[in-house]
């Protein structure tokens, strides 16, 4: 490899939490070593910018948190950094120590103050996609997903038991912010009755319809997984209005909530995290600044962060015709 145009680099954590970010830094902080770049670990996301928290980070800093999950660094959303002050003064800590490059993980809000940094600084920024929502354009998988959709298949499973056991309808809540990866691909692999996400659109028609098609069929229990993100309504105007449709049903909602955030990383997201927090450093070191590292096919890509930001991973459509197919 030619020579490296950084010297100095800043890794740090920021937005909403996910699983495989400890591996993440994990493994900037061991490709920086491995090429002689000093690297530095900034506490809780553009707080730490701002307020100079930063520790220098070698490849002992990084031992046994490959299964952790969180982040070491912590994260926060920072509003002090949205203002032009706020991000003044993080310049003058990463002039002040000499810091050429960022490696920002975190989700969109933490690619679009990446991307203003950069722009108004000259500052190179490099963004590696770390949320359970998997709503990054650029990467086919984003970091703490494949964990997420484990968690809630795992609790939904565990649902399904007592909903057997009782004859009961539950609807059950999953993470995804405006997506439905989550809701989706947990539905299909629990056999859920119903998925209601924000990128179909739903009606209450539909939903009593498959009901009715549920109950022909011999169903005694059923599942309906929603996306946090559903615009037909919250789970709980969802529950009242089949309860007023169906009144004999037994009807429960759960909102899976946080437990989806938390965990040890899976396999997936482990090795995901430790091939983007390399490809951001050699990115970086090939002279990529306000590009996102991202796996699309089972290769590294570096796309703007303009274009990650703006565009959204599409939904593959037909799961939800093979889940409707599969589920009675
Ligand atoms: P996520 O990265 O998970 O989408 P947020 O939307 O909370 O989470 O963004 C994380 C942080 O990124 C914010 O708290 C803020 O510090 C910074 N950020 C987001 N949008 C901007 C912006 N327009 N200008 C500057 N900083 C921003």
């Amino acid at each position: 490899m030619s020579e490296s145009l950084i010297s100095k680099i800043g890794v740090l954590t920021s937005g909403g939490d996910s699983p495989g970010m400890n591996a993440a830094i994990r493994a900037v902080v061991r490709t920086a070593n491995h090429y002689n770049i000093e690297c530095y670990g900034i506490r809780e996301g553009y707080n730490g910018l701002i307020h100079d928290d930063f520790t220098r980070m070698g490849p002992r800093s990084v031992k046994n948190i490959i299964t952790e999950g969180g982040t070491i660094l912590k994260s926060a959303r920072s509003l002090e950094f949205k203002t032009t002050e706020g991000r003044k003064k993080a310049y003058e800590n990463l002039v002040k120590r000499g810091i050429d490059a960022l490696v920002c993980i975190g989700g969109d809000g933490t690619f679009r103050g990446a991307k203003i940094f950069s722009e108004e600084y000259g500052i190179r920024v490099i963004g590696i996609p770390g949320t359970i929502d998997n709503d990054i354009f650029g990467t086919d998988n984003t970091i703490g997903y494949d964990t997420a959709l484990n968690t809630a298949m795992d609790a939904i499973d565990k649902i399904r038991d007592t909903a057997t056991s009782h004859n009961r309808v539950f609807f059950v809540e999953v993470m995804g912010r405006d997506a439905g990866f989550i809701a989706l691909n947990s539905g299909i692999a629990t056999g859920a009755l119903d998925i209601l996400i924000p990128e179909k659109k739903d009606s209450i028609e539909e939903l009593f319809a498959t009901f009715e098609k549920a109950e022909k069929a011999g169903k005694s229990s059923s599942i309906v997984v929603v996306a946090e993100g559903e615009q037909l309504g919250s789970i709980y105007d969802l529950a009242k209005a089949t309860k007023n449709g169906f009144p004999d049903y037994d009807i429960r909602v759960v909102v899976l909530g946080h437990i989806q955030r938390g965990g040890s990383p899976s396999c997936a997201d482990r090795v995901l995290a430790s091939q983007l927090g390399y490809g951001a450093v050699i990115g970086l070191m090939e002279g990529q600044t306000k590009v996102m590292a991202g796996m699309q096919s089972n290769k590294l890509v570096y796309t703007p962060i303009e274009e990650a930001i703006k565009k959204h991973n599409e939904i593959d459509k037909n799961l939800l015709t093979i889940s409707e197919i599969l589920a009675i």
